[in-house]
């Protein structure tokens, strides 16, 4: 029987799981959540023994029912591949008394390659299953790493088409660069004049604009989004916390059973919650440590029950997980009110009436599996330096937001228990505040030279993906105003 999914804010319809992929969020707003978590079916002996496609494959048939056995390893095959410049996809490195777990070896070396590369099959799948004949028009805006991996996912996918929007003076030279360099004759980046919230709001009125959607159907197109809160997204991160447990467990670092805690750096709140589901399905998971940054909106929810965005917005050296409003969230705040829909969809208007809300304490204790706490600027920079100076391992300051706070849930708690650390992002993709996190004297060299200096000083040869955009031809030049955005996404598509 199908496992089926429904909205968080409203329990009555039901989809399947390509359908769900399919229309990414709910009509009614609500976030898409499988009927029941599924417990793994292989027991830790025989996952020590897969690979990490095989891997994928047993965890994501569980979730996605309605794709038959042969379309589902088609697709695990076809993102799971030379793409990741290790056979293992995401290897496990011990430092310092933590197992690292890089999320960071795929086409843009972040981890949203990880689920990225996968989503675009999974979305034409689902299309085919559903008979959509229209070519899919996936639209996003970017401050950065979404973006490039959206892009690198998509690009000649045959039956989808991208457009990405970002600020032009809002993203990081090796960030933008990696984007105007995208090859694919299907893909189009477009600078805007204009911030981050610019782009997203107008790509937002496009997706609701219903005169654009006819005018598109007519001329065989629809649009869908790469957004993080699709299923599509987040099923494939599941696959990743079963594979750490499984391979540890292989290798003689757990137990039978033993528990393992998890830390995750996080924003939208997507990673950190596809462990959460891991643990669902059995995985035997500790804590969930959530790890924010500057931005310390979890961190005050986890303490206090209360969920407030009413802040100011810190720019940090973690740009992706600068968020107020973690999207993701909100599946589990509809587990913690006992699947209620209603209950939660009136938290959530709160939250975009006031931008705030509380639960309740019957809710709270409901999270007693998390624990939540934070890294500011300075100990996260203090991170980097002191775990280079110890062990010569370099972070990126998204998964040393993550190691320090894994020091400060043991410090606070005294849990002695083994402990992964989701390491978001290769530190080339944060080269200058990584190198300046070391040592001052680099702050006068350009990017690309820190990218020399990083590679003398921290063994790993330079990643593929940025060797290639140094001489890549660009490739993309169009810069529009923010009123232009709908013409210039009509004139790419030629209606
Ligand atoms: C997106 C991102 C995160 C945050 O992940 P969420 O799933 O949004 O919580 C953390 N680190 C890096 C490098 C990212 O790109």
């Amino acid at each position: 029987m199908d496992l089926l999914y429904r909205s968080t804010r409203n329990e009555a319809a039901c989809f399947t799981a390509s359908q769900a992929i399919l229309k990414g969020l709910a009509d009614d707003g609500g976030l898409f959540v499988p009927e029941r978590i599924p417990a793994l079916t292989k027991s830790m002996d025989e996952l020590a023994k897969m690979s990490y496609q095989e891997t994928a494959y047993e965890v994501m048939k569980q979730f996605l029912t309605d794709f038959t056995e042969e379309e589902l390893k088609d697709c695990i095959s076809r993102a799971y591949d030379e793409k990741f410049d290790t056979k293992e996809i995401a290897p496990i490195r011990e430092e310092d008394g933590a197992y690292y777990l890089e999320l960071f070896h795929g086409a843009t070396i972040a981890f949203k390659d990880m689920a990225l590369s996968i989503l675009p099959h999974l979305l034409i799948t689902s299309a085919r299953k559903n008979q959509v004949k229209n070519e899919i028009v996936i639209l996003t805006a970017t401050s950065g790493d979404t973006g490039k991996a959206a892009l690198a996912g998509f690009a000649d996918v045959p039956g989808t088409r991208i457009v990405v929007f970002y600020p032009k003076n809002g993203v990081s030279p090796i960030q933008e660069k990696q984007m105007v360099t995208q090859k694919g004759a299907n893909t189009f980046v477009v600078g805007i004049r204009g911030n981050f919230d610019d782009a997203q709001t107008g790509v937002k009125k496009m997706f609701g604009d219903k005169a654009l959607a006819e005018e598109m159907a007519q001329a065989g197109f629809q649009f869908s989004s790469a957004n993080s809160i699709n299923i599509g997204r987040l099923v494939p991160q599941v696959v990743y916390y079963v594979y750490a447990y499984a391979k540890l467990y292989g290798a003689g670092k757990l137990a039978k059973d033993e528990r393992l805690n998890v830390v995750v750096p996080t924003g939208n709140f997507g990673n950190i919650l596809a462990a959460y589901y891991a643990k669902l399905m059995g995985v035997p998971i500790g804590k969930l440590i959530c790890a924010s940054n500057d931005n310390k909106v979890l961190y005050d929810f986890f303490r206090t029950g209360t969920y407030d965005r009413n802040r100011e917005f810190i720019l940090t050296t973690s740009p992706s997980m600068d968020i107020l409003i973690s999207s993701n969230l909100e599946r589990l705040i509809y587990r913690i009110a006992g699947d209620d829909a209603s209950a939660n969809k009136g938290l959530m208007e709160a939250l975009s009436a006031d931008g705030a809300y509380s639960i309740t304490e019957e809710m709270k204790a409901q999270l007693a599996d998390f624990y939540g706490n934070y890294a500011p600027e300075a100990e996260t920079a203090e991170e980097i330096k002191e775990v280079y100076e110890k062990t010569g391992y370099v972070l990126d300051p998204h998964t040393a937001v993550a190691s320090r706070v894994r020091r400060k849930y043991v410090a606070e708690t005294g849990d002695t228990a083994k402990t992964v650390i989701a390491s978001t992002a290769s530190p080339y993709k944060f080269t200058r505040s990584v190198m300046d996190a070391i040592d001052e004297k680099y702050d006068a060299m350009s990017d690309f030279a820190l990218v020399d200096e990083l590679e003398k000083l921290s063994g790993t040869a330079v990643p593929r993906a940025i060797q290639e955009i140094r001489t890549a031809p660009v490739l993309h030049d169009t810069v529009v105003e923010v009123s232009e955005m709908k013409d210039t996404v009509k004139k790419f598509l030629g209606i």
